[in-house]
């Protein structure tokens, strides 16, 4: 369990986090939600201890996150960000392997269970067959399909995910966040599509104007008078076979 409250965080003098909290409850999947520039990501490096918010606390499973070590903060938490591993020379299964780093002593050298964890890993995500391709030489899909099968191999019991759908094909979007919906650990992702957040959240923090604008579950945050007013644009809400999707309308008022 993740647990914010009164957190803050502004870039120079504009605020961008003002007070907000969020619980992240186990066993499911948290969904910050939010127009561009909303917060979401700054949110969640606050909640992963990349930032440190000046007011309020963050804790892990009831311990404050500034009192982990690095090593425990990492066993603890998986998190999987846009753009990481640029100019590595790494190939992708040094790089899954990268994750069992939290749980090899100093100086220990991986073993061959931390090998069969990264491959396994690496399967799980549907990327066997890149294992021995130089991770720089993948497209951007393929990369966020490694760095999701890394934070796996690093056995966290939670994972904290920025967009990780962006650069994935239709197909990859709904496995990727069908997979990590499916782990059963307590987790967070931000996500701009609202309807896989629809789909495969438990529950949604919509983020607007620095402050949390509705938090519950997906049922009670995708409610079009909810999201109209903080996305500027007409959401019409309907239901096919028991699942729920949202269709966009802009009206000439809207734009
Ligand atoms: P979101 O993830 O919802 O798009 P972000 O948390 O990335 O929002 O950004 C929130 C606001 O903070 C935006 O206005 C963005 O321009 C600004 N911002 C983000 N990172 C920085 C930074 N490093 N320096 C200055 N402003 C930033």
């Amino acid at each position: 369990m993740i647990e914010a409250a009164g957190v803050s965080w502004r870039y120079g003098a504009n605020p961008v986090i003002d007070g907000v909290g969020v619980t992240a409850r186990p066993g499911r999947l948290l969904g910050l939600i939010g127009p561009n520039g909303s917060g979401k990501t700054t949110l969640l490096r606050l909640l992963y201890g990349a930032l440190r918010s000046p007011t309020g606390s963050v804790s892990v499973d009831g311990d404050a996150l500034p009192a982990l070590s690095p090593r425990e903060s990492a066993r603890r938490m998986a998190v999987v960000v846009q753009e990481t591993g640029g100019e590595t020379a790494l190939t992708v299964a040094e790089m899954v392997l990268l994750g069992r780093g939290p749980h090899l002593s100093t100086f220990q050298r991986t073993g061959a269970a931390d090998h069969e964890v990264a491959a396994r890993c690496l399967a799980r995500v549907g990327a066997t067959h890149l294992a021995a391709r130089p991770f720089t030489g993948l497209s951007g899909g393929e990369r966020q399909r490694v760095l999701i099968a890394r934070a796996l191999a690093q056995e966290a019991t939670h994972l904290l995910l920025d967009e990780p759908t962006n650069h994935l094909d239709i197909r990859y979007q709904h496995e990727i966040l069908r997979l990590v919906h499916g782990l059963g650990t307590c987790s967070v992702v931000v996500l701009h599509d609202l309807n896989l957040a629809a789909r495969y959240c438990d529950d949604l923090v919509l983020l607007g104007d620095g402050g949390v604008v509705a938090a519950g579950t997906v049922d009670e945050v995708l409610e079009p008078k909810i999201l109209e007013p903080v996305y500027g644009i007409g959401i019409h809400r309907v239901e096919l076979d028991g699942q729920l999707h949202l269709l966009f309308h802009p009206t000439e008022a809207d734009v």
